[in-house]
């Protein structure tokens, strides 16, 4: 019996992975022998039950729609609107000098649930990679503006670099932004919305069924900056994608797992 399980197990690996990406078909062997072999024999092979996913066995499935860039005026509005009517809760990594004069959609973005992030204070990127010092006080400038502005004396310690932490990060730098208590969050879904504001509402769906990097959790990039007229409409439909995966939306918080990408040491 027990043998025959194995072997059901193996074909029904094999068949999926026919149909599955080479990254998937991998963990999906291991996962599905793993289960047969640790699994009691009173387990009952069910035909539903050979193809299930490794995302189905494993923790929690969590997404996170973050949004960088802001706070703008009128898009971050409408995607606020449109996180409301979704009953949603984000992440905005916000821009510190982005804040002066739009300090009540800032407010907004509070009041309603979401988490904020720091996302530096110019966003210029010859300023804040020209030493890891510039980087960091400009995270500190930010968290300070965002509490002046909110009356808060929140302790925002969730980070994201502009432009991802690829090839910016080396353990020194990593070592320095511990030492200050950030947790970084790069990202596996990217709408692409940052480095193509004009994508179709089409594309911009495609693009956020990619994933690049397969941590349990789904770390959704997009952005909330005046050119992004088409990222509130792709909403909605990336929503369903993944609550009919079993996501669960959430914005990101001190439970949240930090997920940056590797780098040389
Ligand atoms: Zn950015």
């Amino acid at each position: 019996m027990i043998r025959f399980m194995n072997l059901f197990f193996i074909i029904a690996a094999l068949a999926l992975s026919i149909t599955s990406s080479p990254k998937v078909y991998a963990s999906t062997t291991v996962d599905i022998i793993t289960f047969d072999i640790t699994d009691n024999s009173n387990a009952t092979p069910k035909d539903e039950e050979a193809p299930s996913a490794p995302q189905d066995v494993a923790n929690e499935k969590i997404a996170y729609f973050t949004f960088d860039d802001g706070p703008t005026s009128d898009i971050t509005d409408q995607i606020l609107d449109e996180l409301k009517r979704l009953n949603i809760k984000a992440t905005f990594f916000v821009v510190g000098k982005e804040i002066y004069q739009k300090e009540d959609i800032l407010k907004r973005i509070y009041n309603e649930g979401h988490s904020i992030g720091l996302h530096t204070y110019s966003h210029d990127y010859k300023k804040i990679y020209s030493s890891p010092d510039v980087f960091l006080q400009e995270m500190q400038q930010t968290a300070d503006y965002i509490n002046e502005v909110l009356g808060t004396d929140a302790n925002i310690k969730f980070i994201r670099f502009p432009g991802g932490s690829a090839g910016k990060l080396n353990q020194e730098f990593y070592d320095q932004i511990k030492s200050a208590g950030y947790t970084i969050f790069d990202w596996n879904v990217n709408l692409e919305d940052g480095v193509r504001p004009d994508a179709t509402v089409e594309e911009l769906i495609n693009n956020a069924k990619i994933v690049s990097n397969k941590i349990p959790e789904r770390i959704i990039l997009a952005h909330c900056n005046l050119n992004n007229k088409n990222t509130v409409k792709s909403i909605e439909s990336i929503y369903e994608y993944y609550k009919a995966q079993g996501y669960t939306f959430a914005p990101i918080n001190n439970n949240t797992k930090e997920f940056h990408y590797q780098f040389d040491k």
